[in-house]
């Protein structure tokens, strides 16, 4: 077997690297001698012409540096202010800049001349993200013929969205040179396949095929997960380390983990659990809700807005229902190791999974992993996450509806106990048998 050649915007760092990402590929990436190529994290002044190693770790690692100007415009601008709004279905939240496409074609033409020299005839080369849209159509151009297979961890947006693009077109002529497309959800393959027809100019071939550029390529959905039993072993262990004061008697935890990002539809479940509270006296003092929300991109206007939104939201709502021994919301705005994450799942009841849109979210998947097989708690989830194909079993809400989803709030804060065990049962099987280990192997079989 030819080696794997994997390639995301951010490598991953240190002697031991890890990652949801890691523990799917390691494997691999080590068995066949196989590469992992992506930015430092640091910059330059000069933009790199080669990419350099990083000592140490289990599988080979090359990154390369960007400029100033490039993080500024690849990466804070066409990747984050363009194709990240975009794809979640926020054209309005578009900064639309010729220079921020020139650069990210720049960096993506850059990446392609250093890496065609070291891909031999039987790699596979393994494309993650948005940030590398162009990729396989440079090292087309540059004549590499194996197999380029690439991931979208995001949403793909129909055609209407894809018509506020001003190279829309050429984004689907650029997926065409990918042999495989791998998408979160049948919806992204519904998605893909009717841009790459209406936008594109491609011809659906059926069976998921298209043909646009000279070759012919294959959308298929591969939806991401967790290891599960790995997981929940650190559940089991980690609910032990709990710091006291977390768990009350008499009272019920709900808990939110989402980066403070426009599509995870924060403000909408904290009106959401604020109409809850106006509805339902008898529950204050018997409830709270945990938002765990770390800051990302901050400095993008969008960025600052949501977190002005959340933060008053907070402190409107706690200040309408508080009193001296209990406030309804607590809002954390850092990151929680992933370790702690498990414990407080566990103790939780409810978990809020409620993105306005979102290509997979993994927190509803380690939620469940996570909880006891005896007395589970409940997961809410929206019906915009990509994980509702799979997790049907989960409450499913839409995060635009404040009243249902208050509703919703009481029936998983009453629900029984044989009831809960039923559905964390179904959603734990498909989690075991679907997990990041099933999700790599299949795309990579697809790959060939
Ligand atoms: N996460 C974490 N600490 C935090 C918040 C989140 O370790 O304070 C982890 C969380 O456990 C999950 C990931 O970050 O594994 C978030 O993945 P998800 O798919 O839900 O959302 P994304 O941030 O990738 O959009």
């Amino acid at each position: 077997m030819g080696r794997l050649i994997c390639l995301s915007n951010r490598i991953p760092t240190g002697a031991n690297p890890s990652g949801g990402l890691v523990v799917a590929l390691g494997d691999v990436l080590e068995e066949t001698g196989g590469l992992w190529i992506g930015t430092s994290g640091e910059t330059t002044d000069l933009p790199d012409a080669t990419l350099r190693e990083i000592e140490g770790g289990p599988f080979k690692r090359l990154c390369f540096d960007l400029t100033e100007e490039e993080q500024e415009n690849y990466y804070a601008g066409y990747s984050n202010s363009v194709l990240w709004p975009l794809f979640h279905g926020r054209t309005d939240l578009m900064e639309i800049h010729q220079e921020y496409l020139n650069t990210y074609k720049r960096v993506n033409r850059r990446l392609a001349k250093m890496l065609a020299p070291i891909i031999q005839p039987d790699d596979r080369i393994w494309v993650h993200d948005f940030h590398f849209l162009p990729l396989a159509y440079e090292l087309r151009v540059l004549g590499v013929q194996s197999p380029i297979g690439f991931f979208l961890h995001t949403p793909f947006p129909g055609p209407i969205s894809m018509q506020a693009l001003p190279n829309g077109r050429e984004i689907c002529q650029w997926l065409s040179n990918f042999d495989l497309i791998g998408l979160q959800a049948e919806r992204d393959v519904r998605a893909c396949l009717a841009s790459m027809v209406e936008i594109g100019g491609g011809s659906d071939l059926g069976g998921n095929f298209m043909h646009l550029s000279p070759r012919q390529c294959r959308i298929e959905a591969f939806p991401i997960s967790i290891d599960a039993g790995e997981f929940k072993e650190l559940a089991e262990r980690q609910i032990e380390e709990l710091p006291d004061g977390i768990v009350k008697p008499n009272r019920s935890l709900m808990i939110g983990v989402d980066r403070l990002d426009y599509s995870k539809g924060v403000p909408q479940r904290f009106r959401a659990f604020g109409e809850f509270l106006a509805r339902h006296e008898d529950w204050h003092r018997h409830v709270s809700l945990i938002q765990i929300s770390p800051p990302t991109r901050e400095g993008v206007q969008a960025y600052d807005d949501i977190r002005e939104e959340t933060e008053y939201l907070s402190g409107q709502i706690n200040g309408t229902f508080a009193d001296i021994q209990w406030a309804p919301i607590r809002f954390i705005n850092r990151s929680v190791p992933r370790e702690v994450l498990a414990g407080l799942y566990r103790a939780s009841q409810v978990a809020l999974v409620t993105p306005l849109m979102d290509g997979m979210n993994l927190v509803a998947k380690e939620y469940i992993a996570a909880q006891n097989p005896d007395d589970p708690g409940v997961l809410i989830l929206s019906q915009f996450a990509g994980a509702a194909e799979q997790m049907g079993q989960a409450l499913i809400v839409n995060p635009h509806d404040t009243e249902q989803m208050a509703t919703t709030m009481l029936t998983a804060l009453l629900m029984s106990r044989q009831e809960r065990r039923e559905r964390y049962h179904a959603l734990m099987d498909g989690l075991t048998t679907q997990d990041v280990h099933w999700w790599s192997k299949s795309f990579l079989a697809m790959l060939g």
